[in-house]
């Protein structure tokens, strides 16, 4: 059996690159970009007024001016309209093109208007304050967001300010998620006393829309040939199958040996961990990745915020963020030679340190927990008791 971070680095050597594809911008959050994006013009395109008020030469105010006549009022959009004697100014609103012969924008907090005249009440007039300056932020061909990056809501804006409509980005892989078991009947069915419900196919699938991706959800019984045939389609279809349930040692876990068959080929199965001991892992020569979790919800769940999602971002070019730690807030302890992934809930002590409070449940099983809790701590493999106040990994969710 291998340990956590031999699995780790098995999958790790599997990063894919899935080629680029072009879509709308408006539909390109948490996606990465695959081309530069380059401003089609300066920004600010001109030079922007920033202040309600009026526009005025300076020279005006060195030369001893104090009170203006308001000629017009130009508001933003409006092509600029210039002021004729030192005497003149415009009423000019935030946003407009600052007209070629006024240099200084002067607040309405700083003026005093009547009958038509602006006249200043204050003395602190700074040349060419209240302007923002065209290309002051970019320059027209400048970068304004580079290729590997992450579409923000804020670069969403920027994009959409130079004119992209539509972005080059990296694609994503696509998903098949899998659930397996004869015992499982749909959400909407009632369940004989001795069946439950599905719902590992769901969760994989809700993290799954959290990163952007629509898995297709299929779910297989315990019967060697629908698994095979089943398999057989996703694997003609799609990328990656994420599967749950049926890689144990139990006489009708199929899913590996179906696996085999299909030509996958197994690069691990069984990792010194709990919970998702039984995880299984494999390629097919035609690249097409497997994820074989074990069912029990709590390592399904575990293993895909463990291996599949550090997997998928570095696959989609998003650096990783840097690793996670939290203080374990209660000693726990651990007696067995796996690495026990303990559900935690977090909060921040008095000194901002991120302190970590198991929630032991009903050991690995006991999914209703995982709404309670918000991250796995991740405690090492060489050790048995854990110390209140140790700290280690953590992986939330
Ligand atoms: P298995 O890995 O197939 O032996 O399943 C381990 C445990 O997880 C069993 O109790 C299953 O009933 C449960 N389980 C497997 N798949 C699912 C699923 N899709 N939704 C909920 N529970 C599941
Ligand atoms: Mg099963």
């Amino acid at each position: 059996m291998i340990t956590v971070e031999e699995a780790e680095k098995i999958i790790f050597a599997q990063i894919t690159d899935y080629g680029a594809e072009i879509i709308p911008f408006e539909m390109a959050l948490g996606r990465v970009l695959a081309e530069d994006i380059k401003a089609d013009r300066d920004l600010p395109p001109f030079d922007r007024v920033t202040m309600d008020g009026i526009a005025v030469n300076y020279e005006a105010i060195q030369g001893g001016i104090s009170t203006f006549r308001i000629k017009t009022t130009q508001a933003a959009g409006d092509s600029p309209i210039d002021i004729e004697e030192p005497h003149e100014c415009i009423e000019i609103m935030t946003g407009a093109i600052l007209p070629s012969t006024a240099d200084t924008v002067i607040r309405y907090e700083d003026l005093e208007l009547r009958a038509g005249l602006a006249t200043l009440v204050t003395n602190e007039i700074k040349k060419g304050q209240n302007i923002h300056y065209k290309g002051n932020d970019k320059k027209q061909h400048d970068v304004v967001a580079g290729i590997g990056s992450v579409i923000t809501p804020a670069l969403i804006g920027l994009i959409a300010s130079v004119g992209e409509t539509e972005l080059r980005v990296k694609k994503l892989p696509k998903i098949a998620v899998l659930s397996s078991g004869n015992e499982l009947v749909e959400v909407a069915d009632t369940p004989s006393p001795y069946q439950i419900r599905r719902s590992n196919g769901y969760t994989v699938a809700a993290v799954l829309k959290q990163h952007g991706i629509d898995a297709a959800v299929l779910h297989i019984p315990d019967d060697p040939e629908v698994i095979k045939r089943q398999l057989k389609t996703c694997i003609e279809n799609y990328d990656v199958i994420l599967l749950s349930g049926g890689v144990s040692m139990g006489k009708f876990d199929y899913i590996p040996k179906a696996l085999e068959e299909l030509q996958v080929e197994m690069l691990f199965h069984k990792v010194k961990q709990r919970p998702g001991k039984p995880f299984w892992f494999g390629k097919h020569p035609k690249g097409l990745l497997v994820f074989a979790f074990p069912g029990n919800p709590v390592a399904t769940f575990m293993c895909l915020h463990r291996y599949f999602l550090p997997w998928l971002q570095a696959t989609t070019g998003i650096k990783a963020k840097p690793q996670q730690y939290a203080v374990l807030n209660n000693r726990i302890s651990f007696h067995h030679p796996l690495k026990y992934f303990a559900q935690v809930k977090l909060h921040h002590n008095q000194y901002c340190q991120l302190m970590a409070s198991p929630v032991e449940g009903n050991g690995s099983g006991d999914f209703a927990n995982l709404a309670d809790t918000d991250a796995f701590i991740e405690l090492p493999l060489e050790k048995n008791e854990f110390k209140r106040g140790e700290v280690f990994k953590i992986w939330r969710f």
